[in-house]
């Protein structure tokens, strides 16, 4: 492709909007352009690379036995109902109604359309296992869109479904996804990391996310330094701190006015965040929630809402129900006296002696409390791990690293096949639900993720796997005929054998050229310019700084030996 035939819309300077290198990379090497918030157009540079990653991921899911197929974005709500997933999804899903008032949504996800296809089509074990995907868009009203197509509101998302017959089908599903997944990723030349994810209250047996570690990820990763065990923050078991014994002494209940938060408590008592428990008042469905936890210590909310067997609604509760639980403001919550539903207990709490909580009285607090005397409630983890926790694989520390999740590949059971009623009849004749596995990729999402992992201050390095072209031929003075001679007959050259070529012929200064040539981050770059008369080019590759002077008979053997590495 000629250059100057082509939209090229590089920027020079670093879009305000744009806060991480992938985004700022992406507007400003013209591959897409916002258009409202979440919202985004490819550009034909961008286009390339996404469809590379589609590419990748279709031949990889191909070769796991899947099969492709295509479903609308527009769903009827009646499926959704079915699920139980038109209210459960929130304000997330962009709902819509048509001329006769029917009601709509544009597709987050499509569990349920694949639950329905099944239940139509498959009557025997004998069609079983089957596994189908599809590469298409989805539609997410995010509370907040950001970074730019990390988090959008229309992504392109490869999902599929497997069904199975039993169990044992469902594990070699899974892990043939797996497998799949750990090929596509390092074929886009990304470093990612498998994880176990929390498969929520309602059962699903296994779930793994895929991360890539990065600083500008939303998801903490949890991670043992010294065996191979990772987990997300969400599914990460705590080691409780064990403190030493001490005798119970007497409560004593002491005036703290205006004293609410840990931090004002610690400065009051002139103690450490250790000794105090904090209980936090929820709003889980229609009951209130009270969990203790260390007054160092940070709720884990899945662990909560797994304990509570799940909850559709959940969140902090209003100062309102905060005063109905323990008949005081804000700050003032405890254990004693407290009217909630459920009181969780964090196990380290319970093993906490003369510990300091809220008196349920406006500006007071109670001290040397102690879990079995004063209170008691449901006991177990309910807290988010820390940097020191132990491995509970092999003991060793655990750290906690940023993430950015690309892939999702989840056990789900019969939770769909049950409530949609989605059964095959099994050898002997009984009438079963099947077995689903769910499994994705955000697609555009793991565009941002390879650029956030390959760029450097000059721009994006693409992995030759994914790069919109191979090679970026620049003849320095265009208006040189013997230039744009040999570089039209490079171009030629290689094109003809199958490698993607683009040709800078536009009217523009060396130094221009190689500046957009690095923002667009072609892997190889080749320079016809005065050293033609010494029948040679140079050859530089995008991620080195070296630049080698080459003839050019050998110029093309040179591009080739990079396919072969
Ligand atoms: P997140 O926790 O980041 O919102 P999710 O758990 O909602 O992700 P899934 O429903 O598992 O995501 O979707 C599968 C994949 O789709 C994710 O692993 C991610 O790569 C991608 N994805 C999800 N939401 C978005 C989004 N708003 N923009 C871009 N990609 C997304
Ligand atoms: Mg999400």
């Amino acid at each position: 492709m000629r250059m100057s035939k082509m939209l090229i819309c590089t920027l020079r300077e670093v879009p305000a909007e744009a806060e991480i290198a992938s985004h700022q990379l992406m507007l400003r090497a013209g591959m897409m352009r916002k258009m409202a918030s979440g919202i985004y157009n490819f550009m034909p540079f961008g286009l390339r690379a996404l469809k590379k990653i589609e590419d990748i991921v279709r031949e990889e899911m191909n070769k796991a036995g899947s099969q492709e197929f295509l479903a609308s974005a527009l769903l009827p709500a009646e499926l959704w109902q079915e699920s139980g997933r038109w209210e459960v999804f929130g304000p997330e899903m962009f709902k819509l109604k048509d001329r006769n008032s029917r009601e709509f949504c544009l597709g987050p996800t499509h569990e349920e359309v694949f639950t329905d296809i099944a239940r139509n089509e498959i009557k025997s074990y004998r069609q079983l296992p089957l596994n189908l995907y599809q590469i298409q868009t989805k539609y997410r009203d995010e509370r907040r869109p950001r970074f730019g197509v990390m988090r959008s509101r229309e992504f392109i998302m490869k999902d599929a479904y497997s069904f199975d017959k039993d169990k044992e089908g469902l594990d070699l599903s899974y892990n043939k996804m797996y497998e799949a997944y750990k090929n596509i990723f390092v074929r886009c030349g990304l470093d990612t990391k498998c994880v176990e994810a929390d498969s929520g209250a309602m059962g699903g047996s296994g779930s793994a996310e895929f991360m890539v570690q990065s600083e500008v990820g939303e998801d903490d990763v949890v991670f043992c330094t010294s065996c191979d065990y990772a987990a997300n923050m969400e599914k990460a078991p705590s080691t409780p701190e064990i403190p030493l014994n001490e005798e119970l002494k007497n409560l004593e209940k002491i005036e703290t006015p205006n004293v609410r938060t840990i931090g004002e408590l610690v400065t009051f008592f002139n103690t450490d965040a250790k000794k105090f428990a904090k209980t936090l008042i929820y709003r889980a469905d229609d009951k209130i929630v009270a969990v203790m936890v260390r007054g160092d210590r940070e709720v884990n909310e899945t662990k909560v809402i797994n304990a509570l067997g799940g909850a559709v609604e959940f969140e902090m509760a209003d100062a309102e129900t905060v005063f109905k639980a323990t008949n005081a403001q804000v700050g003032f919550a405890g254990p004693i006296g407290l009217k909630a539903d459920i009181l969780l207990v964090d196990d380290e709490v319970a093993n906490m002696f003369n510990f300091i909580v809220g008196a349920n009285d406006t500006g007071y607090h109670i001290n040397n409390v102690n879990y079995g005397r004063e209170f008691k409630g449901k006991v177990g983890d309910f807290r988010n791990v820390v940097k020191g926790d132990k491995c509970p694989c092999c003991g060793e520390e655990l750290t906690i690293a940023r993430g950015i999740e690309v892939g999702h590949i989840f056990k789900l059971g019969t939770k769909y096949s049950t409530s949609m009623g989605a059964s095959f009849i099994d050898e002997n004749g009984e009438s079963k639900p099947l077995i689903m596995g769910c499994y994705g990729i955000g697609i555009n999402r793991t565009m941002a993720a390879i650029i956030e992992q390959n760029h450097d201050d000059n721009g994006i390095i693409w992995p030759l796997s994914v790069a919109p072209y191979h090679v970026i031929i620049v003849p320095v003075m265009i208006k040189n005929e013997e230039q744009m001679k040999v570089a039209e007959g490079l171009y030629n050259k290689l094109t003809s054998l199958g490698i993607e070529v683009i040709i800078d012929d536009r009217d523009e200064r060396a130094g221009v050229k190689f500046k957009d040539a690095d923002l667009m981050g072609i892997p190889m770059r080749i320079t016809v310019g005065k050293k033609i008369s010494e029948s040679q080019v140079e050859f530089k590759l995008r991620a080195s700084k070296e630049v080698e002077v080459i003839s050019i008979d050998e110029i093309v053997h040179r591009v080739q030996q990079e396919f072969n590495k």
